[in-house]
């Protein structure tokens, strides 16, 4: 019998819920608000509320059970820093919680106002404010196609950047990981960000200026540490990418692994390596260079590298179904959450988990019998930094899709996995968790002391 429990989610939004703003505070933060900004920069539509109070949760069953159907009060979207500053002072003020929002596509529910309140939709704060040599410094609302393409006209690119390539910087650093570029750059927490200005509540004459190793408890943090104004993030120099289709016959996936596995030791690194069983192909919209009942490896590698992985492809029996640098987005979108989100549109009785560890690479038949009817898809990444050697740090890690049944099977298959050495992330949460949260739980308690950033997310 399972001895790990689910959260207990409905109770914490019970609980987030008692921070809800009265009518008469709200009332008067409404008026203030009014006055302070333009009225175009200040919603209550239903409509806009609506659109506000929602992420990418839907993807997971348990928490679409379980997230309440609180809407924002108000929807703030302040045009840069000055004006994220007013809000927060005046949210304070009268005590409405306040919730930053990017481009709403995390998907624990991180971005969902819990306790009502305002939620500061940082999509027009989007200037991208200098590129330098290795950096870039940009506005939270900034999307990942603004500062590739800002890096990129300095002969540049980002160093790392999540698959949902229309999120915005502060969104990814406040609720993201890693993606494309992880395989040579690693996360998040990696040296990926240099510099942040964070707005705290209240908020002080100026943002707070945190570099290096002090932006650590801002990343991953769901914003309850402070609201992310700027961020100065990691480039690296622009490569010639391409991407590449290979497939492998089926049952056994050992060759498309190995191959993989070869993959990643490219230099240069491929942006990204994905790799999938015959059953989750089946799932993806059809396409010849996705050959039924065959495993599908696939990669975005500089042009440089074409040749040597064809030979590797060859050489591990398997074939090359397209190469094509106009691919390289639709590639991407074949990777990370972006399989739970296909997989579902075909299979919507599908659940997901996140995976990692030397068993999925190892003893992938074991890892799929710990979940019933599961599929097992693979992400090149960088789990681990070796500075003396960076190849040795590169590795898989991935999704597991199973059909669902309830929350007591869910994490049930959780420990099951655990005790084959198989680390798991869980993406039916939306609270805090993980080595950094006695950072994160440090630094809320001084830049928010009264609790009013994104309540109900620090446990
Ligand atoms: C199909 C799909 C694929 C995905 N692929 C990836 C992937 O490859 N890699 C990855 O890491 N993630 C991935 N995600 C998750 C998501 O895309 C990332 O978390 C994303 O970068 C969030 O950006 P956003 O602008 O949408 O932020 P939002 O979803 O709006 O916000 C995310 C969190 O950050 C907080 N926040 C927003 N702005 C700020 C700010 N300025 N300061 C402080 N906190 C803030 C919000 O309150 C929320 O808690 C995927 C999600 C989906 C649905």
């Amino acid at each position: 019998m399972s001895t790990l429990e689910p959260p207990p989610l409905a109770h914490v939004a019970q609980r987030a819920s008692r921070r809800a703003p009265s009518p008469a505070a709200l009332a008067a933060f409404l008026d203030a608000l009014t006055a302070a900004l333009p009225a175009d920069r200040v919603t209550t539509l239903d409509s806009a509320r609506l659109a506000a109070s929602r992420d990418g949760a839907y993807l997971s069953p348990l928490l679409s059970a379980v997230l309440p159907d609180r809407l924002a009060d108000v929807v703030v979207r302040p045009a840069g820093t000055d004006q994220l500053q007013t809000v927060v002072r005046l949210a304070h003020a009268h005590a409405v919680p306040v919730v930053p929002r990017g481009r709403g596509t995390g998907n624990y529910g991180q971005a969902v106002p819990l306790a009502g309140g305002v939620v500061v939709d940082l999509s027009d704060a989007d200037r991208i404010l200098e590129v330098g040599n290795g950096w870039i410094h940009a506005q939270a609302g900034a999307t990942f196609v603004a500062l590739e393409a800002a890096a990129r006209r300095t002969g540049q690119e980002i160093a790392m950047m999540p698959t949902t390539v229309g999120s915005t910087i502060g969104g990814f650093l406040g609720g993201g990981a890693g993606g494309l570029g992880s395989i040579e750059h690693g996360w998040l927490w990696d040296g990926f960000v240099q510099a942040l200005e964070v707005v705290a509540c209240p908020p002080q004459d100026e943002p707070r200026r945190a570099y290096g190793a002090q932006c650590l408890p801002y990343l991953h943090a769901y914003g309850v540490t402070g609201i992310i104004a700027t961020a100065t993030v990691k480039l690296a120099p622009a490569r010639d990418w391409t991407a590449l289709l290979a497939s492998f016959p089926g049952p056994a996936g050992a060759d498309a692994t190995q191959a993989g596995l070869a993959l990643l030791r490219l230099d240069p690194p491929p942006r990204m390596v994905s790799l999938d069983e015959p059953a989750l192909v089946a799932t993806y919209p059809a396409d010849p260079a996705l050959p039924a009942g065959r495993h599908s490896l696939r990669a975005v590698v500089d042009v440089s590298a074409v040749d040597a992985v064809t030979k590797t492809v060859a050489a591990h029996g398997g074939r090359i179904d397209k190469v094509d640098a106009a691919a390289v987005g639709y590639v991407s979108t074949l990777s990370f959450n972006h399989v739970t989100l296909r997989a579902k549109k075909a299979r919507p009785e599908l659940c997901h988990l996140q995976v990692g560890g030397a068993p999925l690479v190892t003893d992938p038949d074991a890892v799929r019998a710990a979940l019933p009817g599961s599929m097992l898809h693979l992400d090149g990444m960088r789990p681990y930094l070796d500075p003396a050697d960076p190849v040795r740090g590169r590795g898989f890690g991935g999704l597991l899709l199973a059909p669902f049944h309830d929350a007591a099977s869910l994490y049930a298959w959780i420990e099951r996995l655990q005790a084959l050495g198989v680390h798991v992330v869980d993406p039916h949460t939306w609270l805090l968790d993980g080595p950094a949260l006695p950072g994160i739980r440090a630094a809320a308690a001084a830049n928010d002391p009264d609790g009013l950033l994104n309540p109900g997310k620090l446990p």
